[in-house]
């Protein structure tokens, strides 16, 4: 049936089957089409077939962490990850490790919250795709002082060195500083660089990626000279 494959397609990892029957319940009564992994290999293995859109990712799980299983996933794939965990505590080292995940949620999650999110990340994916394979030929380098950013190469380097960045530093860079010296609130890079809307997201996210930006960006990470904060706005880059 042609309708059947114009569907997106989501990989469900996770070994707890009353919340793999919530999930694939609801994800296909969103429009999604959906596939089972009990445990992390098995994930693995389906993840790095290519054939899904997005992949939801739990991270205990028999056989290989999901940690690990994300972190596979990204040497191959960049296919979004949205992890799924049951801990809060977790979130500092979801965002804290470079283990490339695009996103997470903490159970018990709303399921409203889930798919706004599953929602976004499709987007912006797919739009990945549209832009890479339009070829840009133009020069499109920003240069703050000795930052420069390369959108054609996603390649930032600082004083000619080239730094290290996540997907996600990377994209929230690249948005403050192609509106240098303009000052957006956490909402509006939650919604403007992960594609949120302000009530969906977790405006955590944006400090910590902040740091971990500045760690890697400046000479004094608590004296910022690129990534600045105005207190009680928001942040720019100038
Ligand atoms: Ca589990």
């Amino acid at each position: 049936m042609p309708q059947n494959n114009d569907k997106k397609r989501i990989l469900i990892v996770e070994d707890e089957k009353n919340i793999v029957q919530v999930l694939a319940f609801n994800i296909m009564q969103a429009g999604y089409a959906y596939d089972i992994a009990l445990d992390g290999e098995e994930g693995l293995k389906k993840a790095l077939t290519g054939e899904y859109d997005l992949i939801l990712l739990d991270l205990m799980l028999p056989k290989m962490d999901g940690f690990e299983v994300c972190r596979r996933i990204r040497q191959k794939l960049s296919t979004p990850v949205i992890i799924v965990t049951a801990r809060e505590e977790e979130v500092d080292k979801i965002l804290g490790f470079d283990i490339g995940a695009d996103d997470y949620v903490t159970k018990p999650f709303s399921i409203k919250i889930l798919l706004a999110r599953i929602k976004a990340n499709i987007r912006r994916y797919s739009n990945e795709m549209v832009i890479n394979d339009a070829g840009v030929e133009q020069d499109n380098r920003i240069v703050i002082r000795e930052l420069e950013i390369d959108p054609d190469k996603y390649q930032v380097t600082n004083k000619g060195v080239a730094v290290d960045l996540t997907k996600k530093e990377y994209e929230l860079l690249f948005h403050l500083a192609s509106n240098a010296g303009k000052v957006f609130s956490r909402e509006e890079l939650l919604e403007q660089v992960w594609g949120y809307d302000g009530f969906f997201g977790d405006i955590r996210t944006v400090d910590v990626t902040v740091r971990r930006l500045r760690e890697k960006l400046e000479i004094d990470p608590t004296k910022p000279e690129y990534l600045i904060t105005k207190r009680g706005v928001g942040y720019l880059v100038k």
